[in-house]
């Protein structure tokens, strides 16, 4: 009942007022999102062009270099499975409005990419980030992302270098479709270039603060293959196999012996998928673990930098996370990260000035 009056309410507030975009991404069965999804609560924007993006990090590099002259909005809402996200009605309606739609590519969001096909404006392109940041033949194959299968490990955005390969490329396809912002655009990816490149080096540090032979990954979700290769990592295992599904109790033990023989002292669950299975193999082979994140930001807020007013709740957030995280795990100093200034260089969190993360 009370669930019905809220949605009842929503829909009366979408009428009254121009709907947020944010509610595009709560997953509500509510038939006026269909009608409503792209506007924001600035009028103006009705009338810039729409980016459409698929996941959290993503959206977020993408907004900032966006900032306010266009439209962004990210479908696949955060804390959801992004490998097995089908779109929605509501989503067809947003790509069918679409000026330009950036995707990460390598099979990551082929549902959403047939549906934009077969919606968007015909002269509406569809620009995958990854496909041109790497070849064909530089694609990963691993634990959860077996050769056999065909789809290569679609995390490249984990990776703060190729990060900064998409937020130029995203500048230059943001640019081809409003080049009189030209400049602006420019401004932004300079900028923003610059944390990802402070990123970048305290990624460094904190790799060398870690023992090297602690320097290997066991995580649940199988997301650090090109960040591994980066910073001289060895992943020695995907505790989720390539089904998403459950490991079975034999993989389990398997991988219980594996860490004993490895001997690192942590391993590492998702924030994506809430999982007992690496808390029982932590329990089993005596190690740390804690839980790192590739699609879902820190905290609350939007993706889009235009909209948060949380300067942790973004793209840089969300790795500075994850090296306290995986340092702690490993023995390494969490504490290199504590400068890192996490906030985006456009919206609300823009001009807070040298944003530091807490320790958590
Ligand atoms: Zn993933």
């Amino acid at each position: 009942m009370i669930e019905k009056l809220s949605a009842w309410l929503l829909a009366l507030s979408c009428i009254m007022v121009a709907c947020s975009a944010n509610q595009n991404t709560a997953i509500s069965p509510s038939p006026d999102r269909t009608s409503t999804a792209t506007t924001t609560g600035d009028p103006k924007s009705q009338n810039k062009p729409l980016v459409v993006t698929t996941v959290a990090p993503l959206t977020n590099i993408v907004s900032n270099i966006a900032g306010d002259r266009l439209q962004v909005q990210g479908i696949i809402p955060e804390g959801t499975d992004s490998h097995t996200f089908e779109p929605r009605p509501s989503d067809a309606e947003l790509l069918r409005k679409a000026n330009l739609i950036l995707v990460n590519g390598l099979h990551l969001e082929s549902p959403t990419e047939k549906m934009a096909n077969s919606v968007k404006p015909k002269d509406t392109k569809i620009y995958e980030l990854g496909s041109h940041t790497i070849t064909q033949d530089q694609w990963m194959f691993d634990f959860s992302f077996p050769k056999e299968k065909g789809d290569p490990n679609p995390h490249l955005w984990v990776d703060t270098k190729y990060a900064e390969v998409y937020a130029r490329l995203a500048a230059e396809q943001l640019t081809e479709l409003d080049p009189k912002d030209k400049d602006y655009f420019a401004t932004n990816l300079k900028n923003y270039m610059k944390r990802l490149e402070a990123l970048d080096k305290v990624t460094r540090d904190v790799v060398a603060s870690i023992p090297a032979k602690n320097r290997k990954l066991l995580t649940y979700h199988d997301s650090w293959a090109y960040w591994s290769r980066e910073y001289g990592f060895d992943v020695i295992g995907a505790i989720q196999p390539s089904d998403f599904k459950e490991p079975s109790a034999k993989d389990v033990a398997k991988l219980v012996e594996q860490i004993r023989q490895v001997g690192v002292p942590g391993i590492f669950g998702s924030e994506v998928y809430p999982s007992k299975v690496e808390e029982q193999i932590a329990r089993e082979a005596h190690v740390k673990t804690a839980n790192t994140a590739d699609d879902e930001l820190p905290g609350k807020g939007s993706a889009n930098a235009m909209e948060d007013t949380n300067p942790e709740h973004t793209y840089i957030g969300m790795m500075a996370n994850n090296l306290r995280i995986i340092s702690d795990g490993l023995g390494g100093n969490p504490k290199l990260v504590d400068n890192l200034n996490t906030g985006n260089v456009v919206g609300p969190t823009a001009t807070a000035g040298a944003t530091t993360t807490k320790s958590r």
